[in-house]
């Protein structure tokens, strides 16, 4: 049970306001994979958007990733296709996952100790790097390729080294972000409909 703040306030008339804190306000595990679910927003991929989020002990973000091709490499150079002819003419030989991303953009240290939220379960390519970094738990949402060789090995791996995992189960089924909320008249000259559209 949260705890409920009070806060008294006399007015003129002697009558006692009080004055309690928001109670819809966003879990921790709810904003961390939200947190996620926005970076998501920046991948390129036109098949699969996925993000993640390291958190440390003390409920502090660590790193933030999603699922795009390696530094260096042109976003428009690249394939994008999920089936070719040719593996080499697919995504998949080159594309880097969410869970990789938020490892190496790590803004401490190391993230040993550290949770990760992720979308999607991670595949067995990133079960070794979460076991290698020493990530003790993933909270993920869908685990949608279960059976799939890959989701297979990948839970082979975490139980074997002890990482824990286990499917978020959001209290709400949409976040929504208003820009406007804060403050409607700047919002002047943007219809909601407007998308916007940049690299
Ligand atoms: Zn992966």
């Amino acid at each position: 049970m949260d705890k409920v703040e009070t806060k008294a306030a006399y007015s003129c008339n002697g009558e006692v306001t009080v004055t309690r804190k928001r109670q819809d306000y966003l879990e921790w595990p709810e904003y961390f994979m939200a947190v996620a679910f926005l970076s998501a927003q920046r991948s390129k991929d036109p098949s699969s958007q996925v993000g993640a989020c390291i958190v440390n002990q003390e409920n502090k973000i660590v790193g933030i990733g999603y699922n795009g091709m390696p530094n260096g490499c042109d976003d428009d150079l690249m394939p994008w296709s999920r089936s070719a002819e040719d593996k080499l003419d697919t995504k998949y030989p080159y594309v880097c996952h969410a869970e990789l991303n938020a490892i190496m953009n790590k803004n401490s240290a190391d993230v040993k100790g550290c949770s990760m939220y992720v979308a999607l379960f991670p595949c067995n390519e990133c079960a070794k790097l979460i076991i290698q970094a020493g990530i003790k738990d993933v909270i993920y949402l869908s685990d949608k390729y279960h059976d799939s060789p890959e989701m297979t090995a990948s839970r082979r791996l975490l139980n074997l080294a002890g990482v824990q995992y286990r499917q978020f189960k959001p209290k709400r089924s949409r976040i929504v972000l208003d820009f406007s909320a804060i403050d409607p008249s700047a919002m002047n000259g943007v219809s909601v409909s407007e998308e916007v559209h940049s690299s």
